[in-house]
Order: structure tokens, then sequence, then C-alpha cells
């Protein structure tokens, strides 16, 4: 059955890296706004135009252009196995349209990363990203990338005053989206402050948890067993 898995949790929860090595381990895609847009501006298409100079304040942009943006996304071919979703939904009606876009297909499961702020800021303001191929680089080093050999930057937003901003976001918009989740059968947290080879373990049982949870799963399991 395919899995349509939310990655929620704070930036610096390690969201993206536990997404994608989720994602490729299922072969599905990861699916990050965040990219996205950084990949809009490094073109500087329209979109890039519109998001840059809310993308440095730490704020976030509007929902209409970033529900646009994932409901294009979804509607291609690839994600007709399932999708890892990092960054995405950050507001109650980012959720409400997700919801709507799931309409036929299994229902959403839903995992957060749990992380305290002090952890959060002290992991951001430490990170450095590749300027080649965008893989993260934790630590304070200006080392080569060790994926492609690209030199190592900040980005813009990981200064330490906007990671403050973009925690106060999160705590205002996003963290009342685990209320919204909490009460689904098919929603998950995890501790985030754990090793990422133990966070990864955990997530992938919860969601492979979770998933058995989602009232499309019986079926599917009996459709399997008469193959
Ligand atoms: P991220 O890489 O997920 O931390 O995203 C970087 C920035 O892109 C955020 O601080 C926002 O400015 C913007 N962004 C990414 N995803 C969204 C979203 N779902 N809603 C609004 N803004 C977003």
């Amino acid at each position: 059955m395919a899995l349509n898995v939310v990655m929620m949790g704070p930036p610096g929860a390690g969201k993206g890296t536990q997404a994608d090595r989720f994602a490729r381990s299922r072969g599905i895609p990861k699916i990050s706004t965040g990219d996205i847009l950084r990949e809009a501006v490094a073109a500087g298409s329209e979109i890039g135009r519109r998001a840059r100079a809310i993308m440095e304040r730490g704020e976030l942009v509007g929902d209409a252009l970033i529900i646009e943006i994932v409901r294009e996304r979804l509607a291609r071919p690839d994600t007709a196995n399932g999708f890892v979703l990092d960054g995405f939904p950050r507001t109650v009606a980012q959720a409400r349209a997700l919801d709507g876009l799931m309409e036929g297909r299994p229902p959403l499961v839903i995992v957060d990363i749990a992380v305290g702020d002090d952890e959060l800021v002290s992991r951001l303001t430490a990170r450095r990203v590749c300027s080649a191929c965008g893989a993260n680089a934790e630590g304070r080093t200006d080392a080569a990338c060790r994926r492609c050999g690209g030199a190592l930057t900040q980005r813009p937003d990981d200064r330490e005053d906007v990671v403050r901003e973009r925690l106060r976001v999160y705590a205002r918009d996003t963290r009342p989206l685990v209320e919204f989740y909490r009460d689904r059968p098919t929603f998950r947290s995890v501790d985030g402050a754990l090793a990422p080879d133990a966070v990864a373990a955990d997530l992938a049982s919860a969601i492979d948890a979770a998933g058995r949870e989602s009232p499309a799963a019986p079926a599917d399991r009996a459709q399997e067993r008469t193959r």
C-alpha cells in the first residue's frame, strides 16, 4: 500500500535528513517545500523572487502559493506508491488543503520529531550545507562536502537571529498542527534528541505501525493474502 507520510518537527529536528533517509529506503520521493523554494530562488523564477525576502527573514510564504506548489507536485506519477512530505504542511490551512488533496488516496501517516529549543538553536547555527549539491553538513567546519567536494556554506536563515525567528514562527503557526493531527490513529511522535541512527529506527517502526492503523490497510492485507 502507498505510504503517504508527513514528517513534522521544528526547524533543526533533523526532518530533512530523516525524511530523505526514509524515502530512499522505501523508494518513494521526498518532497521538501523548502528545497523547492530554494531551487526557485536559485533559478531566479517568479516564485523565487516572491519567496526570497520572506525566507531570509525566517517567515512563512503565503499558504495559497505553497499549497499550489504541493498540489502540482503530488499530481506527478512518482507519488503513486507514496511520498514523504518535509516542511509541509506548516499551518492549519495547509493541513486542511492537504486533507483535500488526499481524497482517493490512503490516509496520511503523520510523524512528529520532538526536540527542545536550546538543542535546536545550537544545531541550526552550527549547520553548514554544500553550495553545490545541497547536502547537509553538521558542525562548524569549512571543509569540503563529503558527497561531492563542493564548498560548505551557511544558509542565510541559519544565522542565530533568523533561527530564533523561525522557532517563534514554528511555535505560533506550526505547533498547533500537532494538536490538529494528534487524535488521528495514524499520528506518532518520536524523540529527536537521540542519535540520528536511533531516530531513523524509531521513525521507521512508528511509520510502519501507524500505516497498519490506516482504514485501508486491512483490505490491502486481505488482497495480499489472496495473491
Ligand atoms: P525549510 O527548509 O523547510 O526550513 O524551509 C525554509 C523556508 O522556506 C521557511 O523558513 C519558509 O520561509 C519557507 N517554507 C518552506 N515550506 C513552507 C511552507 N509549507 N509554508 C510556508 N513557508 C514555507
